[in-house]
């Protein structure tokens, strides 16, 4: 097998392509409303899992995409839901929104994919099964976790034949999977139902501000008059961000992933391996993600560059900086800003699509199917990428805005199909003046700004 030269990685993997959405299509709603209760702008799981909540409490909401629902990266996605070797901090929301998931088909009347299917990682060494105590000795006694460590024996029997499994693992039954081009279509369907205006290929420019508070927004359809905005724009919430003079931090990577299917049926745990992660997709396919990102650097990166350190030194050994001169030449156009009755750099770009790193996906492979006899002549069904987004702490933002009432923020989510329903429910509570069920201030945007210390958190 060919091993990539750092020099290609290097100019390999940072480029953006003519995107084209994964997920299933949603039919379109109807036309722009002058005003409604509450604006969310993007259509991924944060977007349709807010506009889904607002919409049961009876709130006239507007959700306005700037392509189609899901087409960035919550169509992307692997699909795990899990929270194995997380933060303790986060095991709150990740066990309400496991919680949500659970009863989740039912709840929109439409199927998500979601399985409860277990997330084994298998130990390379004794310092893994080491690493995996201290994990579990950290969330002891918090809620929804009940991994534990399995021998050799039972890791050998929720993997196919051929792995090593002396080391042993950890293992977690209530780790689930959704079909993330199904999920986010799905939610923003139902919210349909509910009474939401679901409107794709309607970009916002910009959000109006009037005596300090949020007021409308603009679209490229015109103006909306709105009391309340929920900013879950992705990748792209720091340059709206931005136009308010709000400090957004976060960081961009891109991932690749690619559907296998063997010529037989192997089991239906999704599994953290030395050699890859991937997500069993209960219909003989798997879902095979490469463990390394590509993170482009462009004058954003460098603009957040020193916010971002902690995160980027934790990280350091998961991504590798890849250098494309369009996307830099990209970044840097929108860097300039733009008026509201013009095209903005969100119609320019309807779907964000990063170029597949092919390479380490053949890498990859590769190194499974020298592993696993199952995987040796599996055929490859589909390749991919998405952005991932992180921030400094790595926690996503799920709050109020103090500067600027009306304005809430549900963005920098790195594991958004996880998070999202128990996000998108604390939203509609901030938005609609309510408690969320957990603990929302570890996720306050206050945090860039207040001079607070911030702790990576995993
Ligand atoms: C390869 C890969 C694998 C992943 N695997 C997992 C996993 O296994 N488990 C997990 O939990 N997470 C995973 N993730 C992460 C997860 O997909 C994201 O965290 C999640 O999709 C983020 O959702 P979002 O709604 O914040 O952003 P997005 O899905 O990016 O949605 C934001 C939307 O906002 C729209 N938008 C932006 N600006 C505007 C505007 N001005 N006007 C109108 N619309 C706008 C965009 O078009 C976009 O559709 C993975 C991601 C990738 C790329």
């Amino acid at each position: 097998m060919n091993r990539i030269t750092p020099l290609r990685r290097f100019f390999h993997g940072g480029a953006l392509e003519h995107g084209v959405s994964r997920a299933a299509p949603v039919p379109d709603a109807g036309m722009l409303p002058r005003e409604c209760d509450v604006v969310v702008i993007g259509g991924g799981f944060i977007g349709c899992f807010t506009a889904l909540a607002l919409a049961e409490r009876g709130l006239r909401v507007t959700l306005c995409e700037k392509g189609v629902i899901a087409g960035e990266a919550s169509g992307r996605s692997i699909g795990w839901i899990d929270s194995q070797y997380l933060s303790p901090r986060k095991m709150e929301l990740i066990d309400c929104s496991k919680r949500l998931w659970e009863r989740m088909d039912e709840r929109i009347g439409a199927s998500t994919g979601y399985r409860r299917c277990g997330l084994l990682s298998l130990f390379k060494s004794p310092d893994d099964a080491d690493a995996a105590r201290q994990w579990l000795a950290s969330v002891q006694g918090l809620p929804g976790v009940d991994a534990y460590l399995v021998d050799a024996r039972e890791a050998a029997s929720l993997l196919p034949a051929g792995a090593d499994t002396r080391h042993g693992g950890l293992y977690q039954p209530s780790d689930a999977c959704a079909e993330p081009t199904l999920a986010a279509p799905a939610v923003a369907l139902a919210a349909g139902r509910l009474g939401a205006n679901v409107l794709q290929h309607c970009a916002v420019r910009g959000i109006e501000c009037q005596a300090g508070r949020v007021s409308a927004v603009h679209t490229e359809r015109g103006r909306i008059a709105a009391q309340a905005v929920v900013l879950a724009g992705g990748a792209w919430s720091p340059l709206l961000a931005r136009r308010l003079g709000l400090p957004l931090p976060q960081l961009m990577a891109f991932g690749s992933a690619q559907r296998i299917r063997p010529a037989v049926a192997g089991p239906d745990t999704s599994a953290w391996l030395a050699q890859g992660i991937y997500r069993a997709n209960g219909d003989g396919s798997y879902t095979v993600g490469a463990v390394n990102g590509a993170a482009p650097l462009t004058p954003t990166t460098l603009r957040h560059l020193w916010q971002m350190l902690p995160a980027i030194r934790q990280m350091w050994s998961q991504v590798d900086p890849v250098f494309s001169l369009d996307t830099f030449l990209h970044d840097l156009k929108h860097l300039r800003g733009w008026p509201l009755d013009g095209p903005s750099p969100f119609e320019r770009c309807r779907i964000l699509q990063p170029e597949t790193r092919h390479g380490v996906l053949r890498e990859t492979l590769g190194q499974l199917q020298a592993h696993y006899p199952l995987f040796a002549d599996a055929r490859v069904e589909e390749t991919w990428a998405g952005a991932l987004v992180s921030t400094p702490d790595n926690m996503p933002v799920i709050s109020g805005v103090e500067r600027m009432p009306g304005l809430f923020l549900g963005t920098g989510f790195y594991y958004g199909l996880t998070m999202g329903p128990a996000a998108g429910q604390a939203l509609a509570d901030l938005v609609s003046g309510r408690t969320p069920e957990f603990d929302v201030h570890p996720y306050r945007h206050e945090r860039f700004v207040d001079g607070s210390a911030l702790q990576f958190q995993a």
